[in-house]
C-alpha cells in the first residue's frame, strides 16, 4: 500500500566530523583553524549593535560581496556569497548540474558531492585517482554534465597544478567546471586567474579554514557575471536572506587584515611541515600536503587502531570508511603544541606495540 512515506525524498546524509564538547580535547578532525580570527573581527563582534537584529540582513550580501570582489580584483557581479561553501556548492549543484549526462568528480574526494548529487537526482560518475592519489586531468575530458573537484583535493591534501585545471576547463567549454578551493590558501596556486579565460569556470572559497571563521559560515563563488546571475536567481527562489548581519560584517573585517591572515597561514604551514617530518619518522606514509591537514597511513598499524588509541587520549582525528581510504587518517594541523602532543603520544603508543 502506498502512503506518504513512498513519496519522501529519502537521502543518505553527509556525516560531518564530530564536534565534541569540553575543553580537554585536541581537535584535529574537521580541518578547523587552531588560531582565533583576526583581532578586528573579534572587536567588530564585541561592538556589534544587537538592536539591528530586528532587521533582515542585506539580501544580496552586498557589503561582503564588494569586499571579496575588491580583495581578488574582480567585479562585484563576479561574486556570489553563501552560508559557508557548503551552501554555495549546494546552490551550484542545484543551478548548473541539470543535464541528463553525468557530472564527474574523483572517487576519493569531498564526500558531500555525492550526497548533493543523490539528493538532487543528478547523475554522476566518479573518476579513479591514480595510485599516488592524484587527479588525472585527462579523465575529465569526455562528454559529461559538469565537473567538480577540490584543489587541493580533500581528504588527500594533494594539489593539482593550474596548468592541468586549464586543460580540464579547455576540454569542457560546454559545461560548468567547479574548482573547490577550500584549502588553497595553505600553499596552492589559485585558479582565479583562469576566470578571465573561461566563462564556464566557478572557483569556490571559504572563510572557514584559512580565516578561522568556520563558526560564522561564510563561503563564496567567483565566476563570470552570467553564472553569478543564474546562481542568484536560484538562491532568491530558495532563501533570500542567507548570510546573517554578523557574518556579513565579520567577513568584511577579516579581509581587512592581510598581515594577520598571512601570519596565521605561515604558522600553520610551518607546523604542517614539522608534523610531516615527525610522522615520517614514526613510520607514517603520505603525499605532499598543500592543505591544513595530512592524510596518512601507517606502514604496519591499522588506521582504525590508531584512531581509537588517539580517541582514548581525547585526540580527535578523522577516519573514513571508504574502500580505498579506510587505512588512512586525516589529521588536521593544530597549534605547534597540539601537534607535539599528538606526535609525542604516537611515539609512545607505536613504540610499545
Ligand atoms: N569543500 C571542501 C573540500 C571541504 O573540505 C569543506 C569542509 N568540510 C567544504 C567545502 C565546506 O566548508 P564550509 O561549508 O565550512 O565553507
Amino acid at each position: 500500500m502506498e502512503n506518504w512515506e513512498t513519496y519522501v525524498r529519502k537521502v543518505v546524509p553527509y556525516v560531518p566530523g564530530e564536534q565534541p564538547c569540553g575543553e580537554q580535547v585536541i581537535k584535529l578532525n574537521t580541518n578547523e583553524n587552531p588560531y582565533p580570527p583576526a583581532p578586528g573581527v573579534l572587536r567588530a563582534l564585541r561592538e556589534s549593535d544587537g538592536g539591528k537584529l530586528r532587521l533582515y540582513p542585506e539580501p544580496d550580501c552586498g557589503t561582503l560581496v564588494r569586499a571579496i570582489a575588491a580583495y581578488h580584483g574582480l567585479r562585484d557581479d563576479q561574486v556570489f556569497a553563501g552560508v559557508g561553501s557548503d551552501d554555495v556548492l549546494a546552490m551550484i549543484f542545484l543551478t548548473f548540474f541539470n543535464a541528463e549526462k553525468p557530472i564527474l568528480f574523483p572517487d576519493i574526494t569531498y564526500s558531500f558531492y555525492e550526497v548533493w548529487a543523490d539528493m538532487l537526482r543528478i547523475p554522476y560518475q566518479t573518476r579513479v585517482l591514480d595510485a599516488a592519489f592524484q587527479i588525472r586531468a585527462e579523465d575529465y575530458y569526455g562528454e559529461n554534465g559538469g565537473v567538480i573537484f577540490p584543489n587541493p583535493n580533500a581528504p588527500t591534501g594533494l594539489l593539482m597544478p593550474v596548468g592541468q585545471i586549464r586543460e580540464i576547463a579547455e576540454h569542457n567549454r560546454d559545461v560548468i567546471v567547479v574548482v573547490d578551493e577550500a584549502y588553497i590558501d595553505f600553499g596552492g596556486e589559485s585558479a582565479l586567474p583562469l576566470l578571465g579565460e573561461y566563462e564556464n569556470l566557478l572557483v569556490v572559497r571559504t572563510f572557514s579554514k584559512s580565516r578561522s571563521l568556520a563558526g560564522m559560515r561564510i563561503g563564496y563563488a567567483c565566476g563570470a557575471p552570467k553564472l553569478i546571475r543564474y546562481l542568484n536567481d536560484v538562491k532568491y527562489s530558495f532563501n533570500s536572506y542567507t548570510l546573517n548581519q554578523t557574518a556579513l560584517a565579520l567577513g568584511v573585517e577579516s579581509l581587512r587584515d592581510e598581515a594577520y591572515f598571512r601570519e596565521t597561514i605561515a604558522k600553520i604551514t610551518a607546523t604542517r611541515e614539522w608534523t610531516g617530518v615527525e610522522l615520517a619518522k614514526l613510520g607514517f606514509l603520505f603525499g605532499e600536503s598543500k592543505s591544513n591537514f595530512i592524510f596518512a597511513r601507517h606502514k604496519s598499524v591499522a588506521a582504525e587502531e590508531i584512531f581509537r588509541a588517539l580517541r582514548k587520549e581525547h585526540i580527535y582525528v578523522r577516519h573514513f570508511s571508504g574502500e580505498r581510504i579506510r587505512n588512512y587518517l586525516r589529521i588536521s594541523i593544530g597549534t605547534q603544541e597540539e601537534m607535539e602532543t599528538l606526535t609525542g603520544f604516537l611515539g609512545r603508543y607505536l613504540g610499545q606495540l
